[in-house]
């Protein structure tokens, strides 16, 4: 089978990497891909915001299966239009990725299927919003309502700081993403993510990991898009993963197909496990970045008959061999990411740092210029390691790391804290 994968992430470097072991698989095809993805896949620079030039990529060459990677694609309806061309397509439609698109729709499910979450207001004018903040107090969260890569999230300490988010989500921070605003109480515990496959009936439990968004050692600084991660996310034990799915995804898949939008796809489920158990914070609907690279890394299974049978609606009776090992990524980024960065520095050392069986190194914002590997955006590789506990992949990943010759990049040197400490105690 030919197939297209849509994205130029990490995540889909990943994707890229186990869908290529596949038997079932003839020719791979990336788009746009990156120096890492070129190593197992086609490069194909496509305009993926003009389906009609993706249909017709598919149609010269006989692409059966298309893997959308990220959401943007997703919340603009390319797996309706590919579904409507013929095409197969991993990956929910517009309607159902408006699970994430909108976190108002979203909290609207959750109140009509009794799905734990955060309590919340929906406002589409400053004053209300306001109103309702006062009548809350403070630390409360803020929040536009659409896709604002990660940003668009204000946790409030206080009541002023929570009116002034108001402000500033109104005055168009977020442009269109904020022309409303969810207001949610603020949960305390641990945060973990969780991912199953669901065909739109049939749903599948793959794994669980935790990773880390701020830039800075000990989980401070700005926000990024994930400066690492790691599988499985001890805090979820077989009882929590078993009551994810029957208080958290069932009701989710039956409200989706309730609305006319079957969910087919990923379901990435970010969580609290607060005091009174796992609440649901957001759904994505797609694989995370750089959560995919460990999930691959875990996964024994051909992936193929997986993405496959979720789309076909066939996910039923289906199961999912993983490594009992923990996996651990750690993101190298450009000096002053999050923030602007250079590009075009070269990064050597990459064949001997993944030397070790159990190490792969993911590329994201990477291209190869004549054999050599440039620096080409933030978020620039991921350096991916198995062991027995969190604790010995995280000694195998910062081993790779440092034998890798990049003065321009960095990366944090406590990824998996958390759970290495659990691990100590
Ligand atoms: P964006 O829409 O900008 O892409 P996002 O989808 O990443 O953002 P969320 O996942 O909803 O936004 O929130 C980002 C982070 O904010 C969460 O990972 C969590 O740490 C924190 N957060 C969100 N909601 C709550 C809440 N109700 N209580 C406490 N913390 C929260």
């Amino acid at each position: 089978m030919n197939i297209l994968v849509i994205g130029s992430g990490g995540r889909e470097h990943a994707l890229c990497w186990k869908i290529a072991e596949s038997p079932l698989l003839q020719t791979l095809y990336c788009s746009p891909g990156n120096g890492g993805t070129v190593e197992v896949a086609i490069n194909t620079p496509l305009d993926t915001s003009d389906h009609s030039e993706v249909i017709s990529f598919c149609k010269d060459h006989e692409i059966e299966f298309v893997v959308v990677g990220p959401e943007g694609p997703l919340v603009a309806g390319l797996v309706d239009d590919l579904t409507a061309a013929g095409i197969l397509a991993f990956g929910p439609t517009a309607g159902a990725a408006r699970l994430e698109g909108s976190k108002g729709f979203t909290k609207d499910i959750c109140a009509k299927y009794n799905i734990p979450t955060a309590s919340y207001g929906r406002f589409k004018d400053a004053a209300s919003a306001k109103n309702y903040i006062t009548k809350e107090g403070a630390p409360i969260v803020i929040k536009a309502d659409g896709l604002a890569a990660g940003k668009g999230v204000i946790l409030a300490q206080t009541l002023e700081e929570a009116l002034a988010a108001v402000d500033y989500i109104f005055d168009g921070a977020f442009g269109s993403a904020g022309a409303e605003v969810v207001v949610e109480e603020f949960l305390t515990g641990e945060e973990a993510s969780f991912f199953a496959l669901c065909d739109g009936t049939a749903t599948l439990a793959l794994a669980t990991a935790q990773d880390h968004k701020a830039v800075g050692e000990g989980d401070t600084g700005p926000n990024t898009g994930g400066m690492g991660a790691y599988s499985p996310a001890p805090v979820m034990t077989d009882t929590l993963c078993k009551e994810v799915m029957d208080t958290i995804i069932a009701p989710t898949v039956q409200a989706m197909t309730d609305m006319g939008h079957p969910y087919r796809g990923v379901f990435f489920a970010g969580l609290m496990i607060t005091a009174d158990g796992p609440k649901l914070i957001e759904y994505n609907c797609r694989f995370g970045d750089p959560e995919c690279q460990v999930l691959m890394m875990r996964l024994k299974s051909d992936i193929v008959p997986l993405l496959v049978a979720t789309a076909k609606g066939e996910l039923a009776g289906v199961s999912a061999e993983w490594d009992e090992k923990a996996a651990l990524t750690v993101v190298m980024a450009a000096k002053g990411y999050p923030a602007s960065y250079e590009k075009g520095s070269e990064i050597k050392g990459l064949v001997a740092a993944s030397g070790d069986a159990d190490v792969r190194i993911f590329h994201a914002g990477t291209k190869q210029e004549n054999g050599h590997i440039q620096a080409a955006g933030g978020r620039v590789l991921n350096v991916t390691a198995l062991g027995a506990t969190v604790t010995k992949a995280q000694e195998k990943a910062y081993k790779a790391v440092d034998s890798i010759d990049w003065s321009d990049g960095f990366c944090r040197r406590d990824i998996g804290w958390r759970a290495i400490n659990r691990e100590k105690a």
